[in-house]
């Protein structure tokens, strides 16, 4: 079995339900800027994604305080947990393969100031070909629009990329901009050379957080991620 069958069977066998692998060369520019060249010195990447529970994604719908705390424990500790593990696991291949490995953890901020990561596991699961950057700037899969989360693993090894970059193809839907309550997306479609902030107030959806937080509420939104008709199971109200 070549190496990246062998990554892909590894990956799918702990859960994972996406696997792909990306050139990162045409955003080596965007990488370096967000997290220097200790993350853009690798020229590829291992995207690899995991579902959602419909059924707790939709709790997100009735923004109950029980909803919230099953869909944070279930959606996102325990998947990222999973992640993390697919992602330090796919590594430990590539090193021992002779291959420098560099495992992103999954969800995790670097820098409380630009509210960011060390690099974009978007990025890399829009350049390997498992889907496009959305309005909401989620990673939207044609399968299971934005409900998946993702891990990735920076490599040197010489993987072929698995696809190439998919076009938006929000159309003229605004969903999730329409329902964020904090306002904070401004409908402008992806565009790799303008920054986070002609799309997204990152700052303000942080703060919504905050305020969830200092009222001793569960700090859950997700509105944005529960709305996108690519993720609903039929796709239905899709207006292009
Ligand atoms: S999580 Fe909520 S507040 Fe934040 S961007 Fe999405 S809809 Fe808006
Ligand atoms: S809700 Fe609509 S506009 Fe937003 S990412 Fe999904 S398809 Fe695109």
């Amino acid at each position: 079995m070549d190496l990246e069958a062998q990554l892909r069977t590894l990956a799918l066998s702990l859960g994972a339900d996406y696997f792909g692998v990306a050139d990162l060369s045409s955003a080596h520019d965007v990488i370096l800027a967000q997290g220097g060249d200790r993350v853009a010195r690798y020229p590829r990447a291992v995207a690899i994604g995991m579902g959602l529970q419909d059924s707790l994604v939709d709790l997100l719908r009735d923004k109950d305080p029980g909803g919230a705390i099953v869909y944070r424990h279930n959606s996102y500790d325990v998947v990222n947990q999973m992640l993390d593990q697919i992602g330090v696991r796919v590594a430990n291949v590539l090193q021992r393969a002779g291959h420098s490995a560099f495992p992103v953890p999954a969800s995790k901020r670097t820098d409380d100031d630009h509210i960011s990561g060390i690099f974009s596991q978007k990025l890399a699961a829009h350049l390997a070909g498992l889907g496009w950057i959305g309005k909401s700037c989620l990673l939207v899969t044609p399968e299971h629009g934005p409900r998946v989360r993702w891990v990735t693993v920076l490599t040197d090894a010489p993987l072929h990329p698995t696809g190439s970059p998919i076009e938006q193809q929000c159309g003229a839907c605004t969903a999730c901009v329409d329902i964020c309550p904090q306002h904070a997306f401004t409908g402008r479609s992806f565009n790799r050379n303008e920054p986070r902030e002609a799309r997204y107030d990152a700052a303000a959806c942080d703060r919504y957080f905050r305020e969830m937080e200092k009222k001793k509420s569960v700090a859950v939104c997700g509105l944005c991620l529960y709305v996108c008709p690519y993720g609903k199971k039929s796709g239905s109200g899709i207006r292009r």
